[in-house]
């Protein structure tokens, strides 16, 4: 099998396996027992809480670990929210992940004032559209914007993003859930003051994640009990997974610039040979900054679950719109928001390429992936 899906998850990274059998095969305590066992365990989260700070250039007091991006995303929204004294305005996009849009849909039938900013053919959204409804709008709370798309791998422009909000006193949320693995991220230079982040998708383990938070900002708890990390996110922490998250940012501070240029180099020889076999493709965002990863193509007259399915069957493994919401047939609401009718949306393939993609791999599943559409275009399935 081809893996050609790390938007959906990155295979594990070398060593972050044995990192996470660590905590278990050792005698390792809870990490707020003060016996030995104890401080050994924390001994562990602090150097991943240390590495994972690197990652994103800040001190490592500013990282509360949570079970993944889902979760960091709704301490956020509704850490922040819960913070205001009465109902405000959120602003965020209309190519979020479900895991920020859904908290910001809850706040609206709360009284909260949600506004969607829309996004461009090119998959961005205008920061001038953005400047002026932050002079418009008296009572914005909080501006929540992702960092890199996951279907298309569009990146925003955060760093202007981060300074408008600065300027204007709000406050900036970025999901750098995709971004983060796969090109440098300073949370400082965009001036996020909460920032997502998920193991799974730079090459750690799935189930843990963190929030990395402003220092300042008022954020009300969304779990009650033991007053871990800082009172901000109580439950006795997922040590096996910390250890592979620290272990993992530790692989991509190492490996992220010649990564970046390998894997970018890999994604333009695909994009080149899909376009030359299937010149009508279209690539979304084809001309906007990318991430170096990913391709996401359109295709008259294909059903993209169905081009997924036949891909499988031939040992490729790459997602249709997003595999997070996968099994829910409507079309996605990110490529909607480009511009796409709900034919081609729901043609979309995307490929999403890794540490451990080769060039070998990638010149397969050209052919594969021409020879299926092929097939599809031709009506049958099993020739
Ligand atoms: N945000 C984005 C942009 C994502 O792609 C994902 C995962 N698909 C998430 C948030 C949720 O992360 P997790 O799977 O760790 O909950």
């Amino acid at each position: 099998m081809i893996y050609l899906d790390h938007n959906a998850t990155s295979m594990p990274r070398p060593g972050v396996a044995e990192a996470m059998l660590a905590t278990l095969n050792r005698p390792e305590g809870n990490p707020s027992s003060v016996h030995g066992p104890g401080r050994a365990a924390r001994q562990t989260l602090d150097e991943a809480r240390r590495a994972v700070a690197r990652l994103v250039t800040v001190h490592e007091s500013r990282v509360i670990f949570t079970s993944g991006g889902t979760e960091a995303n709704h301490l956020a929204i509704l850490g922040v929210a819960d913070a205001a004294e009465k109902p405000a305005t959120l602003v965020t996009s209309a190519i979020e992940h479900p895991s920020v849009l859904q908290p910001t849909e809850r706040l609206a039938q709360q009284g909260w004032r949600v506004l969607r900013l829309p996004v461009e053919a090119n998959g961005q959204i205008a920061p001038a559209a953005l400047q002026t409804l932050l002079a418009e709008e008296p009572n914005v709370r909080l501006v929540s914007i992702m960092a890199a798309n996951n279907e298309t791998g569009v990146l925003q422009p955060i760093e202007t993003i981060g300074a408008l909000c600065q300027a204007a006193g709000v406050r900036f949320h970025c999901d750098a859930t995709q971004w983060a693995g796969k090109l440098p991220l300073a949370a400082d230079a965009i001036h996020a003051d909460l920032l997502t982040l998920s193991a799974h998708k730079l090459g750690g383990p799935k189930g843990i994640g963190a929030l990395v938070v402003n220092a300042a900002l008022q954020l009300v708890p969304q779990l009650l009990g033991g007053g871990q990390e800082r009172g901000r996110r109580s439950g006795t922490e997922n040590l096996p997974g910390i250890a592979g998250f620290g272990h993992a940012a530790t692989q991509v501070a190492a490996h992220i610039g010649t990564e970046a240029q390998t894997i970018t180099a890999l994604r333009e020889k695909l994009e080149e040979g899909l376009l030359k076999s299937l010149p009508d493709g279209i690539i979304l965002g084809h001309r906007a900054p990318r991430l170096p990863n990913t391709t996401a193509i359109a295709l008259d007259g294909i059903d993209g679950e169905t081009l997924v399915m036949t891909l499988d069957l031939t040992g490729f493994a790459i997602s249709s719109g997003a595999a997070c919401s996968s099994g829910k047939n409507t079309p996605s609401h990110v490529p909607l928001a480009m511009g796409l009718d709900h034919a081609l949306t729901r043609s979309v393939t995307r490929i999403s390429l890794g540490w451990d993609s080769t060039e070998d791999a990638v010149d397969r599943f050209v052919h594969a992936f021409h020879r299926s559409v092929d097939r599809l275009r031709k009506g049958s399935h099993f020739a």
